[in-house]
């Protein structure tokens, strides 16, 4: 059992901070610009499904980041939750986790990643994830980037996950998804095996998700949305949110959505996303919202699973313009080339040498056009 293995003590201590958001004390003080005028900062916390932690609704998607200053301020405004992964940036996000929350673990909550593999793999896969997170237990492991109803049931995985944590090493798991969310969520909410889903939600998604995320969340999982901004496009700021703060509320009006960790890389985007807690939602927001994402149609892929398996090549062309928003959106080239290292040389040569594309987008995206400039990329251009 964790209580356990961490000592009772630490482990009322864990608990009290995550329930009673002792980590925000010091955010409650704390003060920072919003809309031109100086506000104290105000947390919302919501509970992560049947975790029962308390997490806040603003959370923070550590992936994009390199500077801990940004972690710190992260902190100082209250946020408790902070997702990352056993890849991004070779490890060296969860060290900088890691160094930022070391003396002050148990005042956060931790979210990372295991890619399926066979348990010797994972294992010390894990075992790498605790070292560089200077911690003894995950709060949260999630099985990375899974595609398909049978992997979201799949049993050698939930062994794995189960032997984790009876081992006290991880308290909760779960798994993340960025395509074919529907399917997979329906499928979680039937095997009612895992705590929390971390899926990729926002305006630009159908009704049909929206659906799936109440199912899941009325069968316990806790659901933390990311890609809230839709692949951090910028657009000029509009009546009194910025795109982001208004993409970022949208989730947040949907009260099955526990957290959401938008990707942040300064700390004027975590000031801003932090004041989208309490920040209301005009008529005005969501007309806004519309022409934003008009503005996006035809830039990105959503994800929506529209056009899967369409391409006759078998090309993981959703992975390809996966890279293509870190790179074009988020400005972050290396997890781009990190993204385009999963894919193997030949389904890039393949797609490369195709004459023409015939995988239609439902959105308007000239996926052959996006492809070319994903391939340039690895190219070194
Ligand atoms: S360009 Fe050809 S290989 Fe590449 S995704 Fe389109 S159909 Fe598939
Ligand atoms: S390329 Fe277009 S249709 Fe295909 S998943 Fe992306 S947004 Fe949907």
């Amino acid at each position: 059992m964790f209580s356990k293995l961490i000592g009772r003590r630490r482990f009322i201590q864990t608990v009290s901070s995550a329930l009673f958001g002792i980590g925000s004390f010091r955010g409650l003080r704390t003060t920072f610009s919003f809309g031109g005028t100086e506000k104290a900062p105000v947390v919302e916390y919501r509970t992560l499904g049947k975790t029962g932690l308390k997490v806040t609704a603003v959370s923070m998607g550590v992936m994009n980041c390199s500077d801990p200053a940004v972690l710190h301020r992260a902190f100082d405004l209250g946020i408790n939750f902070y997702d990352t992964a056993d890849c991004y940036m070779r490890g060296r996000n969860e060290e900088m986790v890691g160094q930022v929350f070391k003396g002050r673990r148990e005042r956060v909550l931790i979210q990372t990643k295991v890619h399926a593999h066979d348990e010797k793999r994972m294992r010390a896969s894990v075992e790498r994830s605790l070292r560089r997170l200077q911690t003894d237990y995950i709060d949260v492991l999630l099985w990375h980037n899974v595609h398909s109803p049978e992997e979201v049931s799949d049993s050698d995985l939930f062994e794995f996950m189960a032997k984790m944590k009876k081992e006290g090493k991880v308290r909760f798991t779960g798994f993340s998804a960025h395509r074919n969310m529907v399917a997979l969520l329906r499928e979680a909410s039937r095997s009612n095996c895992h705590d929390v889903a971390l899926v990729s939600y926002n305006f630009t998604h159908s009704k049909d998700l929206k659906e799936a995320v109440s199912m899941a969340a009325r069968s316990g999982i806790g659901i933390v949305a990311m890609k809230t901004q839709a692949g951090g496009y910028k657009k000029e700021k509009m009546a009194g949110l910025t795109p982001h703060q208004a993409a970022l509320k949208y989730v947040l009006l949907d009260q099955n959505v526990s957290a959401a960790i938008p990707g942040v890389t300064t700390i004027e985007q975590i000031e801003e996303c932090a004041g989208v807690m309490r920040a209301s939602f005009s008529k005005e927001n969501s007309n806004q919202l519309k022409q934003y994402h008009s503005f996006l149609q035809g830039r990105i892929c959503t994800m929506c699973g529209g056009c899967s398996g369409e391409c006759p090549e078998g090309v993981s062309y959703g992975d390809l313009l996966r890279a293509l928003m870190y790179r074009e959106g988020y400005g972050n080239d290396s997890l781009a080339k990190e993204i385009l290292q999963t894919i193997s040389k030949q389904e890039i040569e393949r797609c490369s040498e195709c004459e023409s594309c015939s995988v239609i987008c439902r959105r308007g995206l000239d996926i052959r056009a996006a492809v070319r400039r994903v391939q340039s990329l690895e190219l070194g251009a």
